[in-house]
């Protein structure tokens, strides 16, 4: 079996399963307990808020850990905009985002918010002069993504972070794709609020985080008991935490050797299908792009067809965002590219990660252009 699908979700890492099996056997604990039950899980937790912290470079006590990006997500708009509704109802985002951010502006906008949605240019990128120029004094909140989860196309996130200090505004990174593959620093840039999720980066489903820098006005989203410093009721995941620490401690050390192996099995990947099938492009800028995703439009291909051919042989990718497959939407990410519905159902993304091989590539582009001609009725 080939896995070629990390960006909607990776295998959990050896390590990171050996690191959280005592917290589902006899560290049960719960961290609010003060007897020693509690006690021996708070440390674990408060160890894995450090290591999340590391990995991009924010302090310890701005980490407020979630049941998933999508909350984290949730949490920033959503807690921006009522801890600054009195102040002004416009926040700026792009086309491009992914649901936990679209749809939570979405919200905010039929609620009577005004949502400024910048478009992006043929390769996927932003013009942050055109972002500049959206802003208003009634603009509260930038929300951008780091890396696009379909394309993997990055966004120009220190200028928007030096735009938004400039204007005084708040920025909300999602940096789900981002965090673990390109280096990401709270501290460096002008980000107030950083969405991440554990289970992209090999750790299990379920948690998440959201980075609140000190002095950005967030109210929780949950509200309950005083976990999280009174930013998040519910007793925590401990489990999930603790892996996504460990998985985080582990991206950190494997980050730079990791990129530069994985952009060379994807640029062999990429370059192979662009010449072995006629017809196939590759969606979004060639460098400013996360080192381990490919999305191609194979022209006269339907992408689920492709899929399901592939699949038969072994191979997993997607077409597009998971969170839209099984419906026949084309990519609001594509369309915002240019790209015509015929051209988007024909486009495929492969996102690779840590267990791919050299051998792994090989079978791919033995197996796909035979796939491609079938489909097109050629052989
Ligand atoms: C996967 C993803 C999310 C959502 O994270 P979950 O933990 O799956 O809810 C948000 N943003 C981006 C860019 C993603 O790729």
């Amino acid at each position: 079996m080939i896995y070629l699908d990390h960006n909607a979700t990776t295998p959990v890492h050896p390590d990171v399963v050996e690191a959280l099996l005592p917290f589902l056997q006899e560290k049960f604990g719960n961290p609010s307990s003060i007897h020693w039950g509690g006690r021996a899980v708070k440390g674990a937790v408060e160890n894995a808020r450090e290591q999340v912290a590391e990995l991009v470079g924010c302090e310890p006590g701005e980490v407020v850990f979630t049941s998933s990006g999508t909350e984290a997500d949730n949490m920033a708009i959503k807690g921006v905009a009522a801890a600054l509704g009195g102040r002004g109802n416009h926040i700026v985002t792009t086309q491009v985002e992914h649901p936990g951010v679209a749809n939570p502006c979405l919200y905010l906008e039929n609620l009577g918010f005004e949502v400024t949605r910048l478009p992006v240019d043929t390769d996927g990128l932003l013009d942050v002069e055109r972002l500049e120029a959206a802003i208003t004094d009634r603009t509260i909140l930038i929300s951008a993504m780091a890396a696009n989860n379909e394309t993997g196309v990055l966004m120009p996130v220190r200028e928007i972070g030096e735009i938004a200090l400039r204007r005084r505004v708040y920025f909300h990174c999602d940096g789900v794709q981002a965090a673990g593959k390109i280096p990401l620093s709270v501290r460096d840039g002008g980000i107030s609020l950083l969405a991440l999720s554990a289970h992209k980066l090999y750790a299990p489903k379920g948690a998440g985080a959201l980075v609140v820098k000190r002095g950005v006005k967030c109210h929780p989203l949950i509200h309950g008991g005083s976990q999280e410093r009174n930013r998040r009721g519910g007793t925590e995941n401990v489990a999930g935490i603790v892996a996504f620490g460990k998985a985080c401690a582990i991206s950190r050390e494997t980050m730079a050797g990791e990129a530069l192996r994985l952009k060379g099995l994807r640029d062999r990947l990429e370059e192979g299908i662009l010449a072995l099938v006629s017809g196939a492009r590759v969606n979004g800028h060639r460098e400013l792009r996360l080192p381990t995703t490919s999305n191609i439009t194979i022209a006269g291909v339907e992408a689920d067809s492709l899929l399901m051919a592939l699949d038969l042989e072994g191979v997993a990718a997607s077409s597009g965002s998971a969170c839209s497959s099984g419906t026949l939407k084309v990519s609001p990410v594509l369309a915002a590219m240019g790209r015509t519905g015929e051209e988007a159902k024909g486009s495929v993304r492969f996102s690779l990660g840590r267990g791919n091989t050299d051998a792994e590539i090989d079978r791919v582009l033995a197996v796909l252009p035979a796939i491609v001609a079938r489909l097109r009725g050629e052989s």
